[in-house]
């Protein structure tokens, strides 16, 4: 403890200090490697950006989650990294243990079922976008995850790092609300299953408790017929979303029907907008219905402004991808 205590307070004294691999512990079924400023320099004195943390890749969930119950909060999955990392970079994390779930693979599973689709928290993007079957069991969320970042990125950022991250402009997190998906969590009391809409509480805050993984999402089955729009402005491809617009809906006799409307960018967290989809729900698909929904959206969403859009600029975006999503559903026709 002593040893962690000097290099947790060598986080202030040197920002840019060192990680490295220092001595490898095999008691338990698992690696631990110690990084420490002082093991550092006695390395080969390469300097690198992250804090000092200890580091553990378990084999197995229960451990998992063994080590995370033990840091009590002082301690963080690591997953793709493709936030962590620069979490830890500009300092905005500094975990004294990494648990690196790169060896549980009970957690890389896509199952395509008739009650839906599951995919593991270590699905990475590319998974879903390269699965043969996904993107007819599911067309809205392989469009949605088409738009998540680059190439690069989509090598590496996974399916249960988006959503514990829980960024408010990402993708991911917005599907999972407006097709009102369950993310299972997994700790030490056992498994939860919590609704998307209770999982988002803030920008970068969710349900998990400290000693909680993302284990999975399910998704509710997808009718073929159904209609779908996914729309999003963002200020180069692969950036996060200013604003985006998820929505679907069943047609029956021409009627809208199983409404929902979603977003993304426009709060602290992804929002249904319930609003939209009372209005639309039971009405003739037309285009009366779209300019309805386009001023209805706008008026459902209050965002802040900061550094990227004001957010009365955000207000407008949202109608307008909303009226492009419901356009693009009503083209796209069922099938
Ligand atoms: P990590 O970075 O490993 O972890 C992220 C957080 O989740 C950490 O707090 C970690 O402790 C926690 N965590 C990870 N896995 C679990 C788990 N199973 N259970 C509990 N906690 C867990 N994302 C988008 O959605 N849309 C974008 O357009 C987009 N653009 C990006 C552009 C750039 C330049 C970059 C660097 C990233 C971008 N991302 C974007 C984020 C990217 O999709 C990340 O991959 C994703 O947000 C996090 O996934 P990860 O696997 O890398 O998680």
């Amino acid at each position: 403890m002593a040893d962690m205590a000097l290099r947790r307070d060598g986080i202030e004294d040197a920002p840019l200090t060192v990680f490295a691999s220092g001595a490898t512990k095999k008691a338990q079924n698992f690696r631990r490697f110690r990084g420490s400023k002082r093991a550092a320099e006695s390395s080969r004195g390469t300097r690198m950006k992250l804090p000092p943390f200890d580091y553990a890749c378990p084999a197995t969930l229960a451990e998992a989650v063994a080590l995370l119950a033990a840091h009590g909060g002082e301690a963080k999955p690591l997953a793709g990294g493709q936030s962590l990392v620069p979490m830890l970079a500009f300092r905005l994390a500094a975990p004294a243990l990494i648990v690196d779930l790169r060896k549980l693979d009970a957690l890389r599973h896509i199952e395509i079922t008739d009650e839906g689709v599951n995919l593991g928290a270590m699905v990475r993007w590319k998974d879903i976008l390269e699965h043969p079957r996904l993107r007819q069991a599911h067309p809205l969320l392989v469009t949605a995850v088409e738009h998540v970042a680059h190439y690069q990125i989509r090598n590496r950022g996974t399916v249960g790092g988006s959503l514990a991250h829980a960024d408010p402009a990402a993708e991911l997190p917005g599907i999972a609300v407006t097709c009102d998906a369950k993310i299972v969590a997994l700790g030490q009391a056992g498994q939860r299953i919590v609704h998307a809409a209770d999982f988002f509480r803030g920008p970068l805050v969710t349900a998990l408790q400290p000693d909680e993984i993302v284990s999975e999402i399910r998704f509710p089955a997808w009718p073929p017929a159904r209609r779908f729009g996914f729309r999003e402005f963002a200020r180069r491809r692969g950036d996060f979303a200013l604003a985006a617009a998820a929505l679907f809906f069943d047609a029956r006799e021409k009627k809208f029907c199983n409404v929902r409307v979603g977003a993304v960018g426009v709060a602290d967290r992804p929002l249904r907008l319930a609003a939209v989809e009372r209005l639309l729900e039971g009405g003739e698909i037309g285009k009366a219905a779209i300019a309805k929904a386009e001023t209805a959206a706008s008026a459902a969403v209050d965002p802040p402004d900061d550094i990227h859009a004001s957010g009365a600029y955000r207000k407008t975006l949202i109608s307008v991808m909303v009226e492009r999503a419901l356009q693009d559903a009503i083209n796209r026709g069922g099938g």
